[in-house]
């Protein structure tokens, strides 16, 4: 909701049961407010309860992380606390992952905007949970207002005693920290964020190890997005079983869902996991631009995902294993729609630049596929290839996938091969039509007449 489309008819989910009351901060951001929703509440008694009981809390309310990957949350935290891990000298810590870079992502930037005490304490319950002693939260560049919002929120609790040397008086220390990104996409690649963080270029590692054995300056560390640990502190107080009850099965909970592109009111809106993706569209954003028969397809997940045509739109749910079945992800829940106005290979092809673009260039297949995606797909676009040259490209995503020390290859191909699977049709057409403008283009995208 934004002030020039106030209205909004909710879906499935009631208001009491969203735990981003302030997204859009048409309330007060400050202490003030933020205690007036609820935050702060209890902390203490939260803190002295220990890091067993926080982590069972986080397994028992079916939380998956939701940075984008999905991975259970209690178990990953666990991961902190492995026998011995008192006996281990090195410091402890949390990152939270800020760096919210997914084309047509922007669930996070409402949370620091407008509830950011929801992530200051949720960094101290996680920090708890994971025996760490700071936490640092690693902003997208960008993300001005959001840094300013996050730091007064920061300065009230170390004021208020709520986070810093015994914190909201229950005899644990713990910190919290701001670093600001400078504008590269791979950096929201846990590894590379970690290797910027500690001051250099952001090239993500191998794993394993994973960040729980050797993180950030080689010490046992988790890094963790936003809304997972801002949702934190809300799960506690009202119990996992309260957040594991909405969904469905594996697909617990609440979610906040981006939806932008062909709709009438592109918005952020949090709804229960395992909404169907046209009651999203209708409830919260006045439906697709046009009318649902308007549609063309929607990338459900953030560029990374493959794309669904309308067909497919019809009965698929907003969570993890609806939107695999269909042979797309959920991704980040950053929701695109594309109306029938869109040149869907042009779209792709966008997403294929950018991706070549970020690319930082380690891997083989990530470097030399990327700049072949998208120089291929550039030609595409405007009708010169043919149709060997579209299982060329297809061979070139399975080549990628899969093959590389991070997902961002994979994010390249992924989707390219749901063009290919749902607009093969499309493809063929354009090249057809050139063909019988100017004769036959070869494989490589040469004209017959340049050879
Ligand atoms: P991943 O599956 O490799 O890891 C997810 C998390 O689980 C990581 O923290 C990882 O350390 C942990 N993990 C996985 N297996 C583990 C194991 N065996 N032991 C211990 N820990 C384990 O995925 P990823 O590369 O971190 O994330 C990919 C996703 O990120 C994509 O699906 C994409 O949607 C999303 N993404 C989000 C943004 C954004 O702006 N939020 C940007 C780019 C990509
Ligand atoms: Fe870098 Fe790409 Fe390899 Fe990831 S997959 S490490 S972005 S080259």
């Amino acid at each position: 909701v934004t002030d020039a489309h106030p209205v909004r008819v909710h879906g499935g989910l009631k208001d009491q049961d969203r735990i981003f009351q302030n997204a859009y901060g048409r309330h007060d951001f400050l202490l003030k407010g933020a205690k007036a929703r609820g935050d702060w509440h209890k902390t203490k008694e939260i803190i002295l309860k220990g890091h067993d009981f926080i982590i069972n809390e986080m397994k028992a309310s079916g939380m998956r992380g939701r940075g984008g990957a999905g991975f259970p949350s209690g178990l990953k935290w666990s991961f902190m606390n492995k026998p011995g891990w008192e006996k281990d000298p090195r410091p402890r810590y949390l990152v939270i992952n800020a760096d919210e870079g997914e084309p047509g992502t922007c669930k996070d930037r409402e949370i620091m905007r407008g509830d950011p005490h929801k992530l200051v304490e949720g960094c101290l319950i996680a920090g708890r949970a994971m025996n760490a002693n700071a936490a640092y939260i690693y902003v997208r560049g960008e993300f001005y207002l959001e840094v300013e919002h996050l730091q007064a929120a920061i300065n009230e609790a170390y004021k208020a005693g709520l986070i810093g040397k015994n914190a909201c008086g229950s005899g644990y220390d713990f910190d919290v920290y701001v670093h600001k990104g400078a504008g590269a996409y791979i950096c929201g690649e846990e590894t590379a964020l970690i290797e910027s963080l500690e001051g250099k270029q952001g090239k993500p590692r191998l794993k394993p190890p994973f960040p729980a054995d050797v993180g950030l300056f080689g010490c046992p560390t988790t890094v963790a997005n936003v809304e997972t640990v801002a949702a934190c502190p809300t799960i506690i107080r009202r119990g996992a079983g309260w957040f594991a009850g909405l969904g469905r099965d594996k697909n617990q909970g609440t979610k906040l869902y981006a939806i932008s592109g062909h709709v009438n009111h592109p918005c952020v809106v949090e709804e229960e996991m395992g909404i169907p993706l046209k009651d999203l569209i209708e409830r919260h954003c006045g439906g697709v631009r046009g009318g649902w028969d308007n549609l063309l397809g929607i990338v459900p997940g953030g560029s990374s995902v493959p794309i669904l045509p309308k067909h497919k739109c019809e009965e698929v749910l907003m969570d993890f294993d609806s939107l695999r079945e269909a042979q797309s992800s959920l991704g980040t829940g950053a929701v695109i729609v594309m109306d029938k106005s869109t040149d869907v290979v042009k779209a792709i092809s966008r997403f294929a630049k950018f991706y070549k673009h970020e690319s930082c260039g380690q891997c083989t297949p990530c470097r030399e596929g990327t700049t072949w995606l998208a120089n291929m797909m550039e030609r595409f676009e405007s009708g010169r290839g043919n149709s060997r040259e579209i299982d060329m490209i297809y061979e070139l995503t399975k080549q990628m996938e899969g093959h590389t020390i991070c997902a961002l290859a994979d994010a390249a191909a992924w989707p390219i091969q749901g063009l290919l699977r749902h607009f093969r049709p499309e493809l063929e057409k354009r090249f057809a039509e050139y063909e019988l403008k100017n004769g036959p283009v070869l494989v490589g995208g040469r004209h017959a007449r340049e050879l």
